[in-house]
């Protein structure tokens, strides 16, 4: 069941036996010379309706921009800022708090993303931490990353090893070549090797990325992505997560 496609009565009938909800959470940023800009908010949304179908769980319409800044080097990356981004998913959690919903499940495309989301949860937490008043004490919120559920993960270091890389990864460009094969940019044969690096580490700014990782890459070798591969990539990804949510919004 889709928000977007519900009305409100039907929301509201939702609500007298459900109170968890499914929010995709992803990004509009360069991946590569191959890797659409739309991979992050494609996987997750991809990844949250069929969780949704499998959970019985409501699922809310994507936030298609995250907090993508040091991509901004590449044309057609749209970014948030820290504080914006932060604003955006309070202000979301506030809203759908507010109606009753109780358990908030975000599944997460984008690495930018995990820091300033689990921050905003602690300024929802916090305000309600310090104003007991607002009467949303009850509402939990959890995020996951699609690629760092262990199963997943396993899956992906068994698929293409090293290869995968650790910015538009073998593995999310396969998933969207499952999901889109009409939009399928094939690798060239002569891509040079990706440079390596850490996104945990090695994140600056915009000028600094481009500066190392010329091309958009980052240690990920994009000619192993194919969609066969992302369908299974992809159905593991769901099964894990749908399994995960399902105890989160019971508990
Ligand atoms: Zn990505």
């Amino acid at each position: 069941m889709l928000l977007g496609l519900s009305t409100w009565p039907e929301v509201e009938h939702y609500l007298d036996d459900n109170t968890g909800i499914i929010v995709p959470v992803g990004s509009t940023e360069q991946h590569g010379p191959t890797g659409f800009l739309g991979t992050d908010f494609i996987t997750a949304t991809a990844i949250a309706e069929k969780c949704g179908e499998q959970t019985n769980c409501l699922v809310a319409p994507p936030i298609t921009v995250g907090m993508a800044q040091h991509h901004m080097g590449f044309p057609g990356t749209i970014t948030l800022r820290p504080g914006t981004y932060i604003n955006v998913i309070v202000d979301w959690i506030t809203s759908l708090s507010k109606h009753g919903f109780q358990r908030i499940y975000f599944i997460n495309g984008h690495g930018g993303n995990i820091a300033p989301t689990i921050t905003a949860f602690n300024e929802f937490y916090a305000s309600v931490s310090l104003h007991p008043e607002t009467k949303q004490s009850s509402t939990l919120c959890k995020l996951v990353n699609w690629w760092t559920m262990p199963g997943t993960d396993a899956l992906i270091k068994d698929i293409f090893g090293e290869a995968d890389g650790a910015h538009a990864t073998a593995s999310e460009i396969a998933i969207t070549q499952y999901l889109h094969p009409d939009s399928i940019k094939p690798a060239p044969d002569d891509l040079e090797p990706a440079k390596t690096g850490s996104p945990a580490l090695d994140i600056h700014n915009a000028y600094d990325f481009r500066r190392r990782f010329a091309d958009g890459r980052i240690g990920s070798d994009v000619r192993k992505a194919n969609p066969k591969d992302g369908e299974i990539i992809f159905n593991k990804a769901v099964r894990e997560i749908a399994e995960d949510c399902s105890s989160f919004i019971r508990s």
